[in-house]
């Protein structure tokens, strides 16, 4: 065999946040580590651009209580949060009209809030029962595995609104619709997030708190640490794997090391090249593991005017392509700039004037024609990007957690596997993928 380009304890393929925190661990640990990552950047699916020169997070934003790794890893790096700015009436555009409400359950029929409520109670006593760590183990996982969300909102009768808002909610948690994601993994996903309120919420939820400066300054800063033990541009093409090492090869050369810790999607595992090929039931999981797709439009203007009018610049909306705005000015005073999730299916085939008159369109029907004339417009596609592509996580679909569910994690002699998908807390979020991570540098560690 040739000599190797690098030498390490450990490798660590992606530079995520799993692989960044797994590293960082790692090297507090005392143990030689080198990074490889695909793209000429990292922080993966933490990704942060520019609008009119403010810095918007293209793809993970907001972190909130109870995100603790992640929280604790930003801080670590000297990397600050700031509350969501959320004062105001929220807007939702229903059935063709525009409303505004409070809080996070839009002001809808009496009929309809009465059947969401019944609906969130049934969800919430159903993903009470499911282990975080084998939700394979449930008393009815078979069931619950073996229907979709979809499936699951027909088989209690949920009525249109319910269904309609649990379908955005699907498309921006999964990058998917309900139909295709399966109701174990969504039960799963939502316990593991602490519930739906938490999830869901601004206040005292998920949406609490960004990084003025972007998500990207956390694993840039982390990067820096690193040095010269981090290479970018070198996607891992090919593992060679003995009980005893690993040798990873890239583009730009190989590196032997004990171990290998994959901080990276199950579907994007199928892109390397295993020798000797990993158990069939790692291959299985890879093919049913999918990421799902979601896609965001930020405009920039020259004040936050839907301030004025007493908008918070939250909405929701039934008819697409941006489903979901949220307010991300910088604070206190300057620009204004609204975030639009925006649906993949109907937008992500666009060329890029329509995608921007679109989302735009979308905008001025929330908050006025104001939103039209943008100072600056930026959309950002995860299902079209050229490697690693896919997001915001995996759209778990029916069957796979039951059938190949206890390989997920589980290491292959010195392989051992970390990613946000792998995460038993905050599975999908920022937080996840640090906790993942740093999971996989302890299981290393314990074995060096
Ligand atoms: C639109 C969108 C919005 C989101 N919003 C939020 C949010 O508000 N809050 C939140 O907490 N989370 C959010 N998320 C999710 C969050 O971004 C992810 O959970 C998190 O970034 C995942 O980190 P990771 O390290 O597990 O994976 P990744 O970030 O995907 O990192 C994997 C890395 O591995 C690299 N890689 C892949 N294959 C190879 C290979 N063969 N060789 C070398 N390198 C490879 C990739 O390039 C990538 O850099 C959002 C995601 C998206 C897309």
């Amino acid at each position: 065999m040739a000599d190797p380009t690098w030498t390490a304890d450990v490798v660590v393929v992606g530079a995520g946040f799993a692989g960044l925190a797994a590293a960082r661990e790692l090297t507090r640990l005392g143990h030689d580590v080198l990074v490889l990552e695909g793209r000429d950047r990292v922080g993966g699916r933490s990704y942060t651009s520019h609008v009119a020169g403010i810095p918007v997070d293209m793809g993970g934003t907001f972190v909130g209580p109870t995100q603790d790794a992640v929280l604790k890893f930003a801080h670590d790096l000297g990397v600050s949060t700031e509350p969501t700015y959320h004062d105001g009436a929220n807007l939702i555009r229903w059935r063709g009209a525009v409303r505004s409400y409070s809080g996070t359950i839009p002001r809808l029929s009496l009929g309809g809030l009465i059947d969401l409520a019944r609906v969130r109670w049934q969800f919430a006593r159903i993903a009470k029962t499911i282990s975080l760590s084998e939700p394979w183990t449930a008393r009815r996982a078979a069931r619950l595995d073996g229907q979709s969300l979809g499936a699951w909102l027909r088989s209690v009768h949920a009525g249109s609104t319910a269904r309609d808002l649990l379908a955005i909610m699907t498309r921006v948690t999964w990058g998917c619709e309900p139909d295709d994601v399966s109701m174990l993994h969504a039960a799963r996903y939502v316990r593991a997030a602490g519930g739906l309120d938490r999830m869901l919420d601004v206040e005292n939820g998920a949406q609490q708190d960004r990084f003025p400066s972007g998500t990207q300054h956390v694993a840039d800063t982390a990067a820096a640490e690193l040095g010269s033990r981090l290479v970018l541009q070198a996607p891992v093409k090919h593992i060679d794997h003995r009980h005893d090492g690993v040798r990873v090869t890239t583009e730009k050369g190989c590196a032997d090391a004990r171990f290998a810790v994959l901080a990276i999607p199950p579907e994007h595992r199928g892109s390397i090249e295993f020798a000797p090929p990993l158990p069939v039931e790692h291959q299985e999981l890879v093919a049913h593991w999918p990421q799902g797709r979601l896609s965001k439009a930020y405009a920039a203007y020259a004040t936050p005017f839907w301030r004025e009018h007493g908008y918070s610049g939250e909405a929701l909306s039934d008819e697409g392509p941006v489903f979901i705005t949220f307010d991300v000015s910088p604070q206190p005073d300057g620009p204004g700039v609204l975030l639009g999730f925006v649906d993949a299916r109907t937008f992500d085939g666009l060329p890029a004037d329509q995608r921007k008159q679109r989302a735009l369109e979308c905008f001025a029907s929330l908050f006025g024609d104001e939103a039209r004339t943008p100072l600056d417009y930026i959309d950002q596609r995860w299902g079209a990007e050229q490697f690693a592509a896919g997001g915001p996580t995996a759209a778990v679909p029916p069957g796979s957690w039951t059938r190949y569910g206890p390989w997920l994690r589980r290491p292959v002699g010195p392989i051992h596997w970390a990613g946000t998908e792998t995460a038993d807390e905050w599975t999908g979020f920022l937080d996840g993928a640090v906790r993942s991570g740093q999971r996989a540098a302890a299981e290393v560690h314990a074995r060096l």
